[in-house]
Parts: structure tokens; sequence; C-alpha cells
């Protein structure tokens, strides 16, 4: 059995962790690797060497720091295929889905590289007579990331290189279930010339997680995952003085108005709603058809739902592959057997589904359940599979009514082909991130990525502007270069121009 070690100071690290936890194939249900669980002494030495790397790291050079960035680009493309791979073997996704969550992480790389244009800060020229003011950014120290299975490569990159571009230190605790994808992009930070001791990879659960939050050299924590344990990092880790950005759960709301093209909005529903098997934050999971859209919009999704190709991630033939484990398969199949008894009608139905030669996958099929009401199980929990709700309203504003009632606000999208209900949904909508048209809204790298409500805890989103601004400090200096011959004496009032 392969064992996933840590990596800690530019190598791989067995450290003091005794426990390990499995690693399954999801689309054959066996087990394929052991990692490491790590100890919170485990954590302690990624610490203190990622502090001791801080001392050096934060004074190299912007150029030099740029530099190392462009090369990791260049290994991240290089090696593009050989992560998405790894990606699809632990996750499940499909090959062609993990090339794209590759393309957006290394995106964020892209962005880092302009690390020293976007350091710059501001100077004001002779703000008292004789007085200049200017402000610049300093990095926080030894900065942590915990991050959830469904993007083993992206969501971390929301986070390392901008934290490292910034002169800080990472110490990343990825997710248990699916940990290579973090060890070679460990390696192609090293082949890009990265000092040991400033990327490390600490693998691990609870208690490896609770260290993080408790240690005092730990400056700031930037966590993914789902909404009670994001609540849960906030709290703990801002009890110890800690800067937290903790991203959560989703229940994204897709409104299809009567004017849409149904061809069009349905395509893009079931690929938002059925893509990586539903496990993405930004899934779309109900679909909110107004007025007479509803019966035109449940129609197409059924047959295109029906003619998903499900099968392994590596197999170029698939469109969708397994849910990540045994334990997420059955808690979706029953949510959506509560579903159908709690009255929703279920127009297609995954749960039996099975791919030849592959018995013991953890598979459920794309299911779609027309007829679903708030109050139903399916509607309130953030399911994570290939489930496809469909709530039927009068009017736009019952739409938006809807979406803003709900404790989630990460992304939501609308389907119309009228300026005015766009605009009306764009500035009415309580949730961060919004499509007209456009399914699954993510920023792009230069924009920051986050939810509202309880799909944010903290005030910083990730990546682009705010993500600049969340692993740095700004320091703001007054200075004075006195002219020796012009005396000016002690003056005891408060100081103004
Ligand atoms: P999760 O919350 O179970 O795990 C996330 C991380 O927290 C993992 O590293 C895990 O080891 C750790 N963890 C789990 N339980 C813990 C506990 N009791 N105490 C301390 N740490 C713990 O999430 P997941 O199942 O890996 O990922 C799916 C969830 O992530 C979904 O809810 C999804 O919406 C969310 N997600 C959100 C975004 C976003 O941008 N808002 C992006 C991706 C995923």
């Amino acid at each position: 059995m392969r064992t996933i070690e840590h990596w800690i100071g530019g190598r791989r690290s067995a450290a003091s962790s005794s426990r390990t936890g499995p690693v399954w194939n999801p689309a054959t249900g066996e087990q394929q690797a052991e990692v490491l669980l790590a100890e919170p002494d485990d954590v302690g030495t990624a610490v203190s060497v990622a502090r001791e790397a801080f001392e050096s790291w934060s004074q190299v050079s912007l150029s030099k720091r740029a530099k190392i960035l462009f090369k990791f680009r260049e290994l991240v493309d290089a090696r593009s295929r050989e992560l998405a791979e790894i990606i699809a073997d632990e996750h499940g996704k499909v090959v062609s889905d993990a090339l794209g969550e590759v393309q957006r992480g290394q995106e964020v790389i892209e962005f880092a590289c302009g690390i020293p244009h976007l350091l710059k800060g501001e100077y004001s020229d002779q703000v008292s007579t004789g007085v200049d003011m200017f402000s610049f950014r300093e990095p926080l120290g030894v900065v942590a990331g915990i991050t959830p299975f469904n993007f083993p490569v992206m969501v971390p990159m929301w986070m390392h290189p901008i934290a490292i571009a910034c002169g800080n230190t990472f110490v990343l605790k990825p997710s248990e279930r699916d940990p290579s994808a973090s060890m070679l992009v460990a390696e192609l930070w090293a082949e890009a010339g990265l000092p040991d001791g400033v990327f490390n990879v600490v693998h691990g659960d609870k208690s490896a997680v609770d260290a993080v939050l408790d240690h005092p050299e730990i400056s700031a924590v930037s966590f993914v995952g789902s909404t009670p344990i994001a609540r849960y990092i906030h709290q703990r880790a801002s009890a110890n003085g800690k800067r937290v950005q903790a991203l959560g759960g989703a229940k994204n709301h897709a409104i299809v108005m009567p004017d849409a093209d149904v061809d069009f909005a349905s395509d893009h529903m079931v690929a938002a709603a059925f893509g990586s098997a539903g496990e993405r934050c930004m899934a779309i999971s109900a679909a909110v058809t107004v007025g007479d859209a509803g019966d035109g919009l449940v129609d197409a999704v059924t047959a295109k739902a029906e003619k998903v190709r499900v099968g392994p991630g590596r197999d170029p033939a698939s469109e969708m592959g397994p849910v990540i484990t045994a334990q997420a398969r059955d808690r979706i199949v029953g949510l959506i057997e509560s579903g159908a008894e709690q009255g929703a009608r279920l127009t297609v139905d995954g749960r039996e589904y099975a791919v030849d030669g592959y018995d013991g996958g953890f598979w459920v099929g794309p299911t779609v359940i027309d007829r679903v009401t708030p109050q139903m199980d399916v509607y309130q929990e953030e399911i994570f599979g290939p489930v496809l709700s469909v709530v039927r309203v009068d009017s736009v504003d019952d739409a938006i009514a809807l979406i803003n009632a709900n404790p989630y606000g990460n992304g939501t999208a609308i389907f119309t082909s009228s300026g005015e209900a766009a605009r009306r949904f764009q500035r009415g909508v309580q949730v961060g991130m919004v499509g007209i048209n456009v399914p699954i809204p993510v920023p792009m790298a230069y924009y920051s990525f986050g939810g509202w409500k309880e799909s944010l805890y903290g005030d910083k989103h990730v990546h682009g502007p705010e993500g600049i601004s969340f692993y740095t400090r700004a320091k703001v200096v007054t200075s004075r270069w006195p002219h020796v011959e012009q005396p000016v004496g002690a003056s005891y009032h408060f100081p103004t121009s």
C-alpha cells in the first residue's frame, strides 16, 4: 500500500505521524493508498520550518519572487495532464474537468506573477512642509490553508501563490480524501526554485486542523469547505488572534424566466448541475422556474440528464464520474429518497445507477426532482451530488425573495432575454457571485472569489485584490528630512499641516 507523506522543509517527511487514513479510488471503490494523519507535533515541525524560512523569504526581492512564480507557472502548465490524472484517480472527476480545474488554479499563479505591481504602495509628497507620507504592505509571517476535497489543485492555488508572492511562508492542510495532487504541486514549487520551507504540506484530519488553529506562530488561516466547519474555523482561529477567511458551503439557484431560450438554459443547467457529479461549490442545485417556464425546462433537463455519460474519470468517453466516497453516495441517495417521500416528483432517478465493470464504484446517476418546495430536505440541504431540484414560482421577485431567504449566498444565475429582469436580479439578490446567462459565474483570478451570508465567515474573499490584502498588512510612514539650517524648535500642539 502506497503511503502519502507530508512535505516539510522541501522534502517528503513521515514526521511523527502514526495514524493513517484511506485514500479510495471512487471509480472502483478500492483503497489505493493511505495518507499520514498529522499529530500536533507534525504541525509544529512544519510551522517552525516555515517560520525560519520566513526570515529570508520575506527579504527576497520582488523580481526574484516573480521569476520563481513564472517558472512555477511553466511547470504547472507542463505537468497539467499529470496533475489532472491524479485528481481524476482520487477525486473521481473526469480528466477534462480536472484539466479545467488546473487551468483555473494556474490563472491565480499568473495573477501572482504580477506581484511587483500588486504590492505598489502610495506616496504623497509634501503632506506638510518638508514632510512626505507613503504606505506599503508587508507579509504576515507563516500562513495556513485548509482545503476541501472537491478542488484539490485549484482551491489551494487560490491561496498559496498569492501568499508566497507577498512574502509569507505557507502550510497547507489539504483534504485527506485526495491528498496526492498537493505533493506534486510541492515538488513543482521546489523545482521552480522556491527555497525549502516556504511551501509545506501537512496531511491530516481534525487533530491537524486544530493544531493549525491554535498554533501561536500562524498569523492567518484561509479555509474552504463546508459551512459548519467554516464557522468553527472562523471562531477558533479568530479567538486565537488570527486573521481568518473561511469560505463555506452553498445552495446555488438559477432562475429561468419564461423569455429564456430553453435549449440554451437547459444545456447550461445540466452542465452546472451534473459536471463534477455536482461536487462543486458553484454547482447549480436549484432551478427556479418563473411562470410557465417550468414544464419546458423540466422536459429539456430530463431528456439531457438521461443522456449524461457516467463512468470512470480516466475514460475519455465519461462526462461525469463517481462521487467521492461510499458515505457521500449513501447520503445523496438518502436525500433523493426524502424528496420522493416528501411529495416531489423524480423525473430522472439516479439512485440505482450502475456502471458496467465498475460494480464497487461510488455511483449516483444524474437526478432531476421537480415540484420541490422550500420546506423539503432536498431544498434545505446542500446535497453536493448530481441532483437538480426544480422549484416553481410566479415572478422574478418571488424568485429573488426565495434566494434571499436561503442561508447560503455563494453563487446564482438568471437565464433571460430581458435586460430589465437581469438588472433587477443583479441588484436585488444577496449573493456574492452572480451570473447573467452564465450558470457558474466564477470570477477570474484578478477579481476576488467569495460568497455572502453562511457561505463566508470573515470579510475578505480569496485571490485577486482581496487576496493580496488578506496576506499583507499596511504600514504608513510619515517622513521628514529636516534641513539642518532651519531649526524649528519644540512644538507642543497636535501636529497639523
Ligand atoms: P469539509 O468541511 O468536510 O472539509 C474541509 C476541510 O476541513 C478538510 O481539509 C477537512 O480535513 C477539514 N475538516 C473536516 N472536518 C473537520 C472538523 N470537524 N474539524 C476540523 N477540520 C475539519 O468539506 P469537504 O467535504 O472536503 O468539501 C465540500 C464542502 O466544501 C462543500 O460544503 C462545498 O460547498 C464547500 N466548498 C466551498 C467552496 C467555496 O468557495 N465557498 C469551494 C469548494 C468547496
